[in-house]
């Protein structure tokens, strides 16, 4: 009935809760994904980006909650949600064992295309991502970057129009990297819908029209990517320190700095010009301190977290000492991540 339309929601979900035993993966998500565009999931290694993909791609059951995938329900109408979609990641579907254009074949037979067709797909495909001079050799020969073309390349021969991406770039090298993100790009240009997980800030910001972000089972933040940017403090200077007292004199002296006591580490917002790194030095000089370590941060991942797992703090608030330290709690508390690395 609704198989003609395009719903102007290609991915909707609300409440969808997933554990693995005791494990609470995710504990409550929401999502809504409009037609045409690509949304980023991003988060951490085991952030619950794979689980949320399998719950959508109907692979998984959610144990609470509603998700529905170009129009249909995942659960009660999971073989509709099927002939929709299309996944590649984790679970490649590549064969190794035969070449690049027998999966590509064996994809065809799949979606039952007459031989002509499928052939024709295949190799229209094959030359699209850059494998027809590969695509007599056995899959296993291939490099990284081909075996995600190649998998990407198999998706695509049923024609999906909402499509799972589940971290499609994670191992490759930069410029296997870029090669995936002009495919994806070339994607959405005619009106497929992509729904990528990735633990790259980077990778969702050059992707995506929207992003949220996985911590804790949760959405903690959800916007376009210029959005979560704005949320995201600029660049930092740490100070890591081997003394106890060094670091207690030095966390007196300078204004503004968020203490890790664990860690004996300082960190204070900077833009990270050589004027700012000067003052630092200076204070630093002038209260009598030495730090051990001394590193310039520009925004990332680990920020994005920092800054968005604990928002709790109104952003209005001074950044007084007291903040501050309340700040550096949440911090170990809210992102054991960041301490497990
Ligand atoms: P991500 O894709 O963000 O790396 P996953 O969805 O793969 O995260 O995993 C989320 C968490 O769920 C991880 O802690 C993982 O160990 C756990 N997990 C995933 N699959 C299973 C499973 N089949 N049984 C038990 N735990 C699982």
């Amino acid at each position: 009935m609704t198989t003609t339309d395009t719903p102007a929601l290609a991915i909707e979900a609300e409440g969808l809760h997933k554990a693995y035993g005791e494990k609470q993966v995710l504990t409550g998500i929401d999502l809504r994904v409009p037609t045409g565009t690509v949304f980023s999931l991003l988060g951490p290694n085991g952030a619950g980006k794979t689980t949320a993909v399998g719950i959508l791609s109907t692979l998984l059951t959610a144990d609470a909650g509603h998700a529905r995938v170009g129009g249909h329900d995942v659960r009660a109408a999971a073989h509709a949600v099927r002939t929709t979609i299309g996944v590649t990641g984790q679970f490649s579907a590549v064969d190794g064992l035969i070449t690049g254009e027998e999966n590509m074949l064996l994809m065809a037979d799949l979606h039952h295309l007459p031989r002509q067709e499928g052939r024709r797909a295949a190799a229209d495909l094959l030359a699209r991502f850059d494998l027809t001079d590969a695509a007599r050799k056995p899959a296993s020969t291939y490099s990284g970057g081909m075996k995600r073309r190649l998998d990407l390349a198999m998706t695509l021969v049923g024609g999906p129009r909402i499509i799972f991406l589940d971290e499609p770039t994670t191992g490759l090298d930069p410029r296997s990297r870029h090669t995936m993100w002009g495919i994806v790009r070339e994607l959405v240009s005619d009106g497929t819908t992509v729904f990528l997980t990735t633990q790259y800030l980077e990778e969702a910001d050059e992707l995506a029209d929207r992003i949220a972000v996985l911590d804790g089972g949760r959405i903690v933040a959800e916007g376009t990517p210029a959005e979560l940017k704005r949320r995201v403090p600029g660049g930092h200077v740490r100070l890591r320190f081997t003394d106890p007292a060094a670091y207690e004199r030095a966390a007196t002296a300078l204004r503004e700095t968020t203490r890790d006591d664990d860690t004996l580490t300082l960190q204070i917002p900077s833009d990270g010009s050589q004027r700012e790194l000067r003052a630092v030095l200076d204070w630093l000089d002038s209260a009598g301190v030495e730090a051990d370590e001394l590193s310039v941060h520009t925004p990332d991942l680990d920020d994005v977290f920092f800054a968005l797992t604990t928002a709790t703090t109104p952003a209005t608030t001074p950044a007084t000492a007291t903040t501050a330290t309340a700040t550096a709690t949440a911090k170990s508390t809210n992102t054991p991540k960041e301490h497990a690395r």
